[in-house]
């Protein structure tokens, strides 16, 4: 069954709107996974897999690998893994979060990735994340948690107060972007003691936190034909969104499909569930093990045989800004699939790769679009580079194309959602 426009973009909407961190953004994969028949792995307990199943597991609750094991042995066929990331960047909450400022309580943050400050003012704002409780036997537990309503705000200065902002706006993260939460006479609130309240928990069980700001307003179809989609973190759950949807849509195949998305892609990728982490190797090496490899050349060789799509969001080109595209390279909202590519390979695409892509798209009739960054402008990059380099994998990085990325309110078209999903399912299925 394929999805038209209309019903994507609102599959994509519902799916950011209950994804305020990436935690969130994991747990409604999951949902998802487990109601299309994937049950649940842990990585501490030993795997003995078969042909079609269909399993997920979840690394320190930012990152998720999902797979069904395909018919053929893994030396055999290899693996088709679609790779994409859960985390956007946003303010995280500190340990010592209470701060006190003239009349007004705020909450001490960090910024997290490269944001677009401006973008986050006078915007009605929430903290969501995760608590760490104390649980049976002295282990940690953790519980998703969402500050209910929209009660933090970070209030522009009026430009009264300061004309020379007409010059451009510049904003100092350690003393001026700090949300305000309320009056100082509010004294009896405590962030804390609410979430504990939310996650049903006493706040003295409460052992620590990963909390980031979210943006509270729910995400939109907007635009002339109402085909765009107007949203927070499209980069990247737009990609954990469409790779859901293909994974699950997807015909099981000789070969094994699999969807990585990791955390920290914001902020370099390193850590035990990032892309540089060993999460990807650790599940290849034991997909291949727990389905009867025992010869060392197993591993490498369902390497070799395998192909990864790196997933990530694509610029699409500005309305009133174009020039800052490469003229020949400027994608579009509801053209297709961007394909990356980077001469100084701050994106893994090559002939092969990117050949390899193009036909899958070929196959199912999906319009490709290309993207270079311009020669005197320096390139972002994806977690596509690091796990090539970290796993030897053929690689190519492609992505929906977005207005304002890293924006706390993106702009994409549904247009490009099931047109995404289509390539992607194609990866999955053929090749
Ligand atoms: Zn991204």
């Amino acid at each position: 069954m394929s999805l038209t426009a209309e019903q994507a973009g609102t599959d994509l909407r519902a799916f950011v709107d209950v994804s305020p961190s990436p935690f969130h953004a994991v747990a409604e994969m999951v949902r998802r996974l487990s109601d299309g028949g994937f049950s649940e792995l842990t990585e501490r307990d030993r795997w003995t897999l078969a042909p079609g199943d269909a399993r997920y597991v979840v690394r320190d609750g930012g990152s998720v690998i999902a797979f069904r094991v395909g018919s053929a042995p893994l030396p055999d066929a290899g693996l088709r893994i679609v790779g994409t990331h859960t985390d956007s960047p946003t303010f995280k909450v500190r340990p010592r979060y209470d701060v006190r400022r003239g009349a007004y309580r705020l909450v001490g943050v960090e910024p997290y990735g490269g944001l677009l400050a401006h973008t986050w003012l006078d915007r009605e704002l929430t903290v969501a994340g995760r608590l760490a409780v104390r649980g049976p036997d002295g282990e940690v537990d953790t519980r998703l948690v969402r500050l209910p309503g929209g009660p933090i705000r970070l209030p522009s200065l009026a430009i009264h107060l300061d004309r020379a902002v007409r010059e451009g706006l510049k904003l100092d993260p350690q003393t001026q972007l700090v949300p305000v939460w309320g009056p100082d006479s509010a004294a009896d609130a405590s962030l804390l003691a609410l979430l504990a309240e939310v996650a049903g928990v006493p706040e003295v069980e409460v052992l620590g936190h990963d909390l980031v700001l979210a943006d509270t307003q729910p995400c939109a179809a907007t635009g002339i034909d109402g085909s765009w989609v107007a949203a927070p973190r499209l980069d990247n759950l737009g990609s954990c969104h469409s790779a859901t949807l293909a994974l699950l849509a997807a015909a099981p195949a000789a070969h094994t499909q699999l969807v990585v998305a990791n955390d920290h892609e914001e902020v370099g990728s390193g850590s035990m569930e990032g892309a540089r982490g060993s999460f990807l190797e650790d599940v290849v090496g034991r997909l291949v093990a727990a389905t009867g490899g025992t010869d060392p050349q197993d591993l490498p060789v369902t390497i070799a045989r395998s192909h990864l799509v790196s997933a990530d969001m694509a610029h699409a080109q500005h309305p009133t800004q174009g020039e800052r595209h490469e003229p020949s390279h400027a994608p579009v909202l509801g053209g297709g699939p961007v394909l990356k590519l980077n001469a100084n390979q701050s994106y893994a695409t090559d002939a092969r790769s990117g050949g390899w892509f193009a036909a899958r798209c070929a196959d199912v009739d999906v319009p490709l679009q290309h993207f270079v960054t311009r020669a005197d402008l320096p390139c972002g990059s994806t977690i596509g580079p690091l796990t090539a380099m970290r796993l030897g994998i053929s690689t190519v990085d492609v992505g929906a194309p977005l207005l304002g990325m890293h924006s706390c309110r993106e702009l994409g078209s549904a247009v490009d959602v099931p047109l995404m999903v289509r390539a992607m399912t194609s990866c999955f299925e053929t090749g």
